[in-house]
């Protein structure tokens, strides 16, 4: 598997260097990342972070499902008053509805039109609503991360297979999480490999950014190179049967933070 590892990190480095040389503009220059420098979190850090802290309490208390409830929502770190920029899992018959409840621009009449979903990508919808008299509304659902380019990856396919990763499920999973919430399949698994690229590009970013930083802090610490450190390793499961594995180098320090990572995996989305 240390070859395996070898060639997995020569592909992260191809991949980084390819969009790197690709364009001197962030990778994704939307909302989804800002550039790692900036001190105030944008909306979608915001999310992430309080879903993050949201998750760690899911797994620090008991299952009591209406006390993490309404834990859950007095626990916000964000305005939890602030539904400007929530996403909402709606029935498209209820777009519809609203659609019709507005007289249409050009007839003046309303309860007129229809629609048609003319492109889906994963959870993104392209729907054209037309009304009887011939005038056609444009509805998308979701943004674009890389409107510069011809890509057509959307923010909401991309939190999905976030979302797919941070709970351990992968394409086939989320398909089944879709199908019992009415949502049609998550986006081909071509594309969904693209997406898990481009996600890991930038997880793979960060966390070297966040080594350095942490190195730097043990170094303030220790007042020099002579940090010490704590290691420690994790598995599935026990045995040599184990799928994962992964060691950590951590700064004893205050507070402690992780210098160095390895992960060796036999099955691993980017070789396989
Ligand atoms: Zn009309």
């Amino acid at each position: 598997s240390n070859r395996r590892d070898r060639k997995n990190k020569a592909k992260i480095q191809a991949l980084y260097e390819r969009q790197k040389s690709k364009t001197d503009a962030p990778l994704i220059p939307s909302t989804l990342a800002q550039p790692i420098t900036t001190t105030t979190p944008s909306t979608i850090e915001k999310k992430l972070i309080s879903s993050y802290q949201r998750r760690l309490f899911d797994l620090s208390t008991d299952d009591d499902d209406e006390k993490s409830l309404s834990s859950d929502d007095e626990d916000l770190s964000v305005d939890s008053n602030d539904y400007s920029d929530v996403n909402l899992i709606v029935n498209i018959q209820n777009i519809l509805f609203l659609v019709n409840s507005m007289k249409c621009p050009i007839c003046d009449v309303h309860g007129q039109y229809d629609f048609k979903v003319t492109k889906r990508l994963g959870l993104s919808y392209y729907i054209s609503f037309t009304c009887t008299c011939g005038n056609i509304i444009h509805f998308i659902t979701g943004n674009r991360i890389l409107p510069a380019s011809n890509s057509q990856m959307t923010d909401l396919n991309m939190t999905s297979i976030l979302a797919g990763s941070l709970i351990g499920v992968q394409r086939r999973g989320l398909q089944k999480f879709f199908g019992a919430m009415g949502i049609l399949p998550p986006v081909q698994i071509e594309s969904y490999k693209r997406y898990e690229d481009l996600l890991f590009t930038y997880i793979q970013e960060v966390a070297e950014k966040s080594t350095e930083v942490a190195a730097n802090e043990a170094r303030t610490y220790y007042k020099g190179d002579d940090v010490t450190v704590s290691i420690d390793g994790t598995w599935l499961t026990q045995g040599y049967s184990s799928l994962h594995g992964v060691g950590t180098i951590v700064s004893v320090a205050d507070p402690p933070k992780v210098l160095d990572y390895e992960i060796l995996s036999r099955h691993c989305s980017e070789c396989a």
